[in-house]
């Protein structure tokens, strides 16, 4: 298996990077639908493996996926990760794994001062961002209604969560979770950006507080999904203060790249936040799953979450760490062992060069699309997504949407190059994210290659 990993990893880049071919059901379909009454041999399996389950993969160890946020699953991670597998420990008090404990903790202060955060961040680490967030804001909850472990929100005032109309919709669906429904999440306009405007905030905050509804929290997020785009934290962070609100940094996406000395500079005021998430399954070039949460008051982590039944008292309560205080989740994977594998494998060098890289070839190819008649780069390039369109003159706006579309589809189907689409001011973009170790500028060019033929051959 080491093997087939192996030669995996140096011939992904000859796979169809998706399987265009496929159908819903055609794989649910091409397996048996019960489990064997009797064990069989794990050639078998291996087998099905390589033929029915491999060729179902979206390859995103492809070094031409470029959708969504493309991720590594880096060598010494994917090691950390079969180590991981193979003690299969659950982290969920200090004495039912203390090094797995004592790890994520060395580890993530590591992180921590990789991208320049000051001490005093507690980190934790999770599933997805989508969990971290929502911890996070259960946190906050418990800062603004301190009776709701006790009461829940009973009785009380409405509160409200504040972000961008760029936001990742997990921020939503904490809301939801949280109990604050649709009602109690609000939007906040963006500037030509695509950035939080810090004045619209402070007209939503004070028409709200006067309302007589609670603000809870505020979450900029820095490498917003749709264009990487930087909300301003440091104008966020004074008005969120004023009004006693939480501030959540979702830097799931950009947060590696506070660890580049040039690109830091964004990144300014998230050091005097409440909390941040970064992913280090997005551009840390660690396996999904992997998400790191900091967070400055763990107390109030623990209030949201912490409940120990007897069998769980262990002697070391009050002394060691245990993980299951800091979430929903008892049972913990060691997640740890990957990410430490993977930063003492790059050292700070190595991850500087590799995400400089990334960046620098997004630069590349949004001055490519700039020089291009009949295409438009439709936001700025902070970080390593460049976000663009094709539209020749003469193309209303609903046309140009369906050539766009029509353009992602045919260069996804030929398996040779996955692109994803979004859609800024209402209008269908094309979005190609670069963070594969193995994405060189000959990638990018034949990805904008593809994307060009695509165009002329969809054009009216
Ligand atoms: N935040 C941002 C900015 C994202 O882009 C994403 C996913 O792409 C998330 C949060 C959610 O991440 P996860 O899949 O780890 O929940």
């Amino acid at each position: 298996m080491v093997d087939w990993i192996t030669d995996y990893l140096d011939g992904v880049g000859e796979l169809p990077v998706f399987p265009s071919d496929l159908r819903p059901g055609d794989i649910r379909r091409a397996l048996p639908a019960s489990a064997p009454e009797r064990g069989e041999p794990l050639e078998g399996a291996l087998g099905d493996f390589r033929n029915v389950i491999v060729p179902g993969i979206t390859h995103w160890n492809h070094p031409s996926f470029f959708a969504f946020f493309a991720i590594t699953g880096s060598a010494p991670g994917i090691l950390g990760e079969m180590l991981a597998a193979a003690l299969n420990v659950n982290a969920m008090v200090w004495r039912s794994s203390p090094a797995a404990t004592e790890l994520e903790e060395v580890t993530l202060d590591w992180l921590r001062q990789l991208v320049g955060l000051p001490e005093g961040f507690d980190g934790t680490i999770n599933d997805t961002a989508s969990t971290s967030t929502m911890y996070a804001l259960a946190a906050a909850r418990e800062r603004a209604y301190p009776t709701s472990r006790a009461e829940g929100l009973w009785g009380q005032r409405p509160g409200r969560i504040y972000a961008s109309e760029h936001t990742h919709s997990s921020v939503e669906k904490s809301a939801l979770a949280l109990g604050f429904g649709k009602v109690g999440y609000r939007t906040i306009a963006t500037d030509e950006a695509f950035r939080l405007r810090p004045d619209a905030l402070r007209t939503a905050i004070e028409e709200d507080v006067a309302a007589g509804i609670v603000p809870v929290a505020v979450v900029p997020t820095l490498g917003t999904t749709s264009t990487t785009s930087l909300d301003p934290v440091a104008e966020i962070m004074p008005i969120a203060r004023e009004h006693g609100a939480w501030v959540h940094v979702d830097a799931a996406y950009g947060g590696p790249a506070a660890i580049v000395p040039e690109l830091r500079e964004g990144f300014a005021g998230w050091e005097e936040a409440d909390s941040i998430v970064i992913n280090p399954h997005k551009w840390l070039f660690t396996p999904v799953d992997c998400s790191a949460l900091y967070c400055r008051h763990p107390e109030l982590l623990v209030r949201a979450f912490s409940l120990v039944p007897a069998y769980l008292r262990m002697p070391e309560q009050g002394e060691a760490r245990d993980l299951m205080d800091y979430g929903v989740a008892l049972g913990r994977r060691f997640r740890a062992l990957k990410l430490w594998f993977v930063m003492r494998a790059f050292g700070r060098e190595g991850i500087v060069a590799r995400i400089r890289t990334h960046v620098e070839l997004a630069r590349l190819l949004a001055g490519w699309v700039d020089q291009a008649a009949g295409w438009e780069r439709m936001a700025p390039v902070p970080l390593a997504l460049v976000v663009f369109r094709y539209a020749p003159p003469g193309a209303d706006e609903e046309e140009t949407d369906r050539l766009n579309e029509a353009i992602i589809d045919r260069v996804n189907a030929s398996g040779e190059v996955f692109v994803g689409p979004t859609r800024l001011n209402g209008r269908l973009v094309i979005r190609l994210a670069i963070g594969n170790l193995k994405t060189t500028r000959e990638h990018v060019a034949r990805a904008w290659e593809r994307l060009r033929e695509a165009a002329a051959s969809a054009s009216p």
